[in-house]
């Protein structure tokens, strides 16, 4: 079995901006900078078998490519505790565009459709632990933090290993959207 899911990695200069958030939180383990990551789809464990045909719906896609701006920070999780801290993205409808095309595209090559709601973001904490108390404060002082504009050129196909320290992403194919040769301002806004 492989696992796997569909992303968009950040460049390395908003990778260092991103990273610069991580600190002043117990009892999380923070995600290292280059594993940084908006999840377009999470697919999951799948016969090897089935990796061509992933691959091969997925070379098919075309999506112009677009810009994304970070912005905020906030939490998911419950009561019991909180499952991750994140960066939001600013409303980005061609984001929701290339998540859809992807969708159709995987449901295409027999992955059960995804029945959670899209929230895009970038996840800066797992912990299964309870929250920090100071939580709250995190978010706070960060809810103006904003990093971008930067283009967004492709999307790329990762392996997940989970590990006792932590999941090891691989990249193991990268798609293009289309229009990225244009010079970086001419990509389209939305
Ligand atoms: P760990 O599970 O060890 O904390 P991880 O979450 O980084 O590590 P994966 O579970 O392989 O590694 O997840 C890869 C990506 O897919 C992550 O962005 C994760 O948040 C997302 N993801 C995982 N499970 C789901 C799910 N059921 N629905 C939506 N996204 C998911
Ligand atoms: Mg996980």
């Amino acid at each position: 079995m492989i696992r796997l899911f569909v992303a968009i990695p950040l460049p390395e200069e908003i990778q260092d901006r991103v990273s610069a958030l991580c600190s002043g939180l117990a009892n999380v383990r923070w995600v290292d900078a280059e594993n940084f990551h908006i999840t377009l789809r999470f697919i999951g464990e799948v016969d090897e078998s089935r990796f061509e045909d992933i691959d091969m719906a997925l070379s098919v896609v075309r999506a112009p490519a677009f810009r994304l701006k970070l912005s905020g920070v906030d939490s998911f999780g419950n009561n019991n505790g909180v499952r991750s801290v994140w960066v939001g993205i600013e409303r980005a409808p061609a984001l929701f565009h290339l998540r859809d095309k992807v969708e159709s595209a995987l449901v295409r090559a027999g992955v059960p459709p995804e029945t959670q709601k899209f929230k895009p973001h970038v996840t800066l904490t797992r912990s299964r632990q309870r929250g920090d108390a100071r939580l709250g404060e995190f978010i706070a002082r960060n809810s103006l933090f904003q990093a971008g504009p930067f283009p967004v050129t492709e999307f790329t196909l990762f392996s997940s290993f989970l590990t006792q320290s932590g999941s090891i992403y691989t990249p193991e194919r990268v798609y293009p959207l289309e229009g990225a040769e244009q010079p970086y301002p001419a990509l389209q806004d939305e």
